[in-house]
């Protein structure tokens, strides 16, 4: 069996809602990442899908349950994992380059190597040559791979994509998909494994080895779908459509 990075035991999260009421939004929510894979996290908007992230990635603490990075609780923001968000949350005033290299601010690192690790990343993510341009400059694609560039800039073990791809229109979405499994395939990732948030079914097939469905209110993972598929896959194909009618 594969190692798991991040693990959620019997995790649980409840918000206060307007009322005062005290509202559970996660329940009962188990999963393991493993090394080596992609996993998609299907789900109805507002079912906990970036609430779970955000907990896998130790930007708030679950208050029932157990996450586990490396076999070990989990306290404050975990440094092997990193986020990319729907909207690019980058900084207007900051060039391609700073936004990219903050990460590796925050961790302390010199001047010289965080020049030549964010150039890296960008690179990596087909910005070469914008380095010094700034966000409202570029196209919503563009702007997302700088969103990437920042989180794989500091070569982390799990990367966490919240529908990153949903505020791009289709092709420039389709695109970026495919550049990074690419990347993946080609082993050119810094990354052991990626959870791929998104509503997309489609997407979700086309990218995850592992496909898990988000049941809403309160949310818990319902079924778990294995796609074992060779890449490049054909949306198309039968062992696709087969996966799509078994959800539907
Ligand atoms: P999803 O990403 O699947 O759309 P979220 O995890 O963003 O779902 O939100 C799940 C539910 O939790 C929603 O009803 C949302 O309003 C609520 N929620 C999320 N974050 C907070 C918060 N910080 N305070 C109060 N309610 C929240
Ligand atoms: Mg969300």
């Amino acid at each position: 069996m594969t190692a798991s990075i991040v693990e959620l035991h019997g995790v649980g999260k409840s918000f206060r809602s307007a009322d005062g009421h005290s509202r559970p939004v996660l329940e009962q929510v188990d999963f393991h990442l493993r090394e080596g894979e992609i996993v998609a996290l299907l789900g109805q908007s507002g079912s906990g899908k970036s609430t779970m992230l955000r907990i896998m990635a130790g930007l708030v603490p679950a208050d029932r349950g157990q996450v586990r990075y490396r076999g070990q609780p989990m306290s404050g923001p975990a440094r092997g994992i990193s986020m990319v968000f729907q909207s690019f949350a980058l900084f207007p005033w900051l060039t391609v380059r700073q936004n990219v290299e903050l990460g590796l601010e925050a961790r302390g690192v010199p001047r010289a190597e965080r020049e030549a690790k964010a150039e890296a990343a960008i690179a990596l993510i087909g910005l070469s040559g914008f380095e010094g341009a700034l966000p409202r400059e570029l196209s919503g694609g563009m702007r997302q791979r700088v969103g990437i560039a920042r989180a794989l800039v500091t070569e982390p073990e799990v990367l966490l994509m919240d529908e990153a791809f949903s505020a791009l229109d289709v092709l420039t979405g389709e695109r970026l998909r495919e550049d990074i499994l690419d990347l993946w395939d080609s082993g050119q990732m810094p990354t052991q494994a990626m959870l791929v948030v998104s509503h997309n079914i489609e997407e979700a097939v086309m990218m995850a080895d592992r496909v898990l469905i988000f049941a809403s209110d309160p949310g818990r993972i319902r079924c778990q779908l294995s796609v074992q598929l060779p890449r490049p896959r054909d949306p198309d194909s039968a062992d696709v459509r087969a996966l799509i009618d078994e959800v539907y």
